[in-house]
């Protein structure tokens, strides 16, 4: 295990992009959104996945250095192609072109397609929240990225969909869901693989439809597939998140006959509200207040539980990691194998390493 200063892992990310064909700009965008994973505790979204970002602007898995673009717009509603660019680029300018609609109505829906990976979802909901909206978010990954069972199916048929939704509070903390509809995310079966550990149970069947807990399982030929959460329900979701987000943007649901190859792209369907229509934010937060109150207020189940709220448990390691994300020794040595392989000069990383930063 190794701890990396946020600051420093991010500039280490940043100079990986860089040489691979990043404009200063996008680096930037990339490694501070993946670091931000790490710092939120989810090192699956996390700097794991330089290695794969990596070979993916090898292959042409993603294309460099592009912007979202509106393909169709009314006051209320915009369709962005993302262009194959990096979805931490095109998120980002997808929720701006999305909250600025909704400055002027109220609500607006952004309908993203081809979208490289988006990272987080959940970056985009606290996006909206820090410009003081609330809002949706329907995701589902076309191409490579079918890994799960349809409920009572046995073989990967969709992707790990994941929802994300936010509500902001003035002056306050908002409250921000953001989940995949597998009851793993499929970073946190690659993060248990490098760790060497077991996953939990329910949560992966082997190549031979059998429950295991072995992460490797799911990888190893042949392959597994991980389980939707909560049976039917994650399920039902993880429909909606397909049929949402892939055909009101146009970027298509997962099925053999969609003609994407070599890439794991993102469509997203937002949608972005004005929580106070009435123009009484401060009456939001006091019955935010009373509301998160009222639940933290239940006893305890069993002792030393407690009630959180949606985003907390990112918060708290935000506080924690701040002085250090934990990285282990697979995933350093694989960040550290591909900027070799790119040129990044090991000094200039042990410099960074070193740093106060
Ligand atoms: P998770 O299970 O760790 O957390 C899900 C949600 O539950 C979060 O909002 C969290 O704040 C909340 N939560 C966790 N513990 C809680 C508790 N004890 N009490 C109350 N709330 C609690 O998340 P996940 O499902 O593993 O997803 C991880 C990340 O993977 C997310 O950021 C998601 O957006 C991302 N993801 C991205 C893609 C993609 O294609 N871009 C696909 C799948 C998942």
């Amino acid at each position: 295990m190794i701890t990396v200063k946020p600051a420093a892992l991010q500039r280490i990310a940043a100079a990986v992009f860089h040489k691979a064909g990043s404009a200063p700009t996008e680096a930037e965008a990339i490694s501070t959104r993946l670091v931000g994973a790490n710092l939120s505790g989810h090192d699956s979204h996390g700097v794991v996945r330089i290695p794969r970002y990596v070979e993916l602007m090898r292959t042409g898995g993603i294309a460099v250095n592009q912007h979202a673009k509106t393909v169709f717009e009314n006051d209320t509603i915009a369709v962005i192609d993302g262009q194959f660019g990096f979805g931490q680029v095109i998120g980002a300018e997808a929720m701006a072109i999305g909250i600025a609609k909704a400055k002027k109505t109220g609500v607006a829906v952004v309908a993203l397609r081809h979208s490289s990976h988006l990272g987080r979802i959940g970056d985009w909901a606290e996006a909206c929240a820090e410009a003081g909206y609330a809002s949706i978010h329907f995701v589902n990954v076309v191409g490579a990225g079918a890994i799960v069972a349809p409920f009572g199916g046995g073989d990967r048929r969709i992707s790990t969909n994941p929802f994300s939704a936010g509500m902001p509070v003035t002056g306050g903390d908002p409250i921000i869901l953001d989940m995949a509809t597998s009851k793993l995310a499929e970073g946190k079966v690659l993060v248990a693989k490098n760790k060497g550990v077991e996953v939990v149970e329910g949560a992966i069947i082997d190549g031979e439809r059998q429950p295991t807990l072995d992460p490797n399982k799911l990888y190893d030929p042949p392959v597994g597939a991980l389980l939707p959460f909560g049976e039917h329900k994650g399920y039902g979701l993880a429909v909606f998140c397909d049929l949402l987000a892939g055909i009101l943007s146009g970027g298509q649901t997962n099925h053999p006959g969609v003609p994407i190859k070599g890439r794991v792209l993102n469509n997203m369907l937002s949608i972005i509200l004005d929580p106070a229509p009435g123009g009484d934010p401060a009456g939001v937060k006091r019955e935010v207040d009373s509301f998160v109150a009222w639940l933290k207020g239940s006893p305890p189940l069993r002792e030393g539980s407690e009630v959180m709220v949606p985003g907390e448990p990112e918060r708290r390691a935000r506080r924690e990691r701040i002085s250090g994300v934990p990285l282990d020794d697979t995933t350093w040595s694989n960040i550290l194998a591909t900027a070799a392989e790119l040129g990044v000069a090991k000094s200039d990383v042990d410099a960074l390493l070193r740093s106060n930063h």
